[in-house]
């Protein structure tokens, strides 16, 4: 195996998140790896799927649909996750498509995913996602919307797991992982969608349940 093989890739993440769990007195099964795989190729997926690799991550629902239905066919066992941001008319494409949404920032959108999961008898698991430095060009419901947001999501029926955030960029991230799990606690939330690339060992270390990390598994996007 060369260094840089999605396989030894693969393997260096797992051992990272293991160790990281470790140190945080955790089990490393108790945090999902997501390979967030937006912009690659089938071809470039289907190495990690052979490894044994099941969960994804796209940020796109159309990319998702141009790219995962035949996968699915080689590997039904493959989980999709949507760690992008949805707009409520792609609500029932989403439903249809993902076993997890990671960014359900809004009521419209709680309302135009409970319709769809009723409509598609299916209900992708979902975690609300937080704008955890109050950034105005990201999405993400501001912290003290959270509560409101909470009780309309549990109130529509949907399935909420946890909560996702995706820290301000060049800045020390675990600050914002730690007052993300803190509002998780709060809120009898188990789920924790937090860590990319550059910081899933800090997030698991912080209590992540689910890291997405693209470019640590694929290499740098073109
Ligand atoms: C692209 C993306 C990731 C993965 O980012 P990397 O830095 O490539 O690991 C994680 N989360 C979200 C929401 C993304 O859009």
């Amino acid at each position: 195996m060369r260094p840089d093989d999605p396989e030894t890739r693969l393997a260096a993440v797992n051992e990272a998140i293991a160790r990281a769990a470790h140190l945080a007195g955790r089990k490393a099964e108790s945090v999902t790896l997501i390979a967030v795989s937006k912009t690659r190729s089938a071809e470039e997926i289907a190495p990690l799927l052979a490894a044994g690799h099941r969960a994804f991550g796209e940020n796109r629902v159309q990319e998702a649909q141009a790219k995962w239905p035949d996968l699915r066919v080689a590997w039904p066992e493959a989980r999709l996750h949507l760690v992008g941001q949805l707009q409520s008319n792609k609500a029932e494409e989403a439903v249809a498509l993902f076993d997890a949404i990671h960014s359900v920032d809004r009521s419209s959108l709680v309302t135009a995913l409970a319709r769809a999961m009723e409509r598609h008898d299916q209900r992708p698991t979902c975690f609300l996602q937080v704008n955890i430095g109050d950034e105005p060009q990201k999405g993400g419901c501001a912290i003290d919307a959270l509560p409101g947001l909470l009780a309309e999501a549990r109130d529509a029926g949907l399935p909420v797991a946890g909560l996702m955030a995706v820290p301000p960029a060049d800045v020390e991230a675990a600050p914002y992982f730690a007052l993300l799990a803190k509002l998780a606690r709060q809120h009898g939330l188990d789920g924790l969608s937090m860590g990319m690339s550059g910081d899933y060992e800090t997030a698991v270390t912080l209590g992540a349940t689910h890291v997405r990390v693209g470019t640590a598994l694929f290499g740098a996007r073109g």
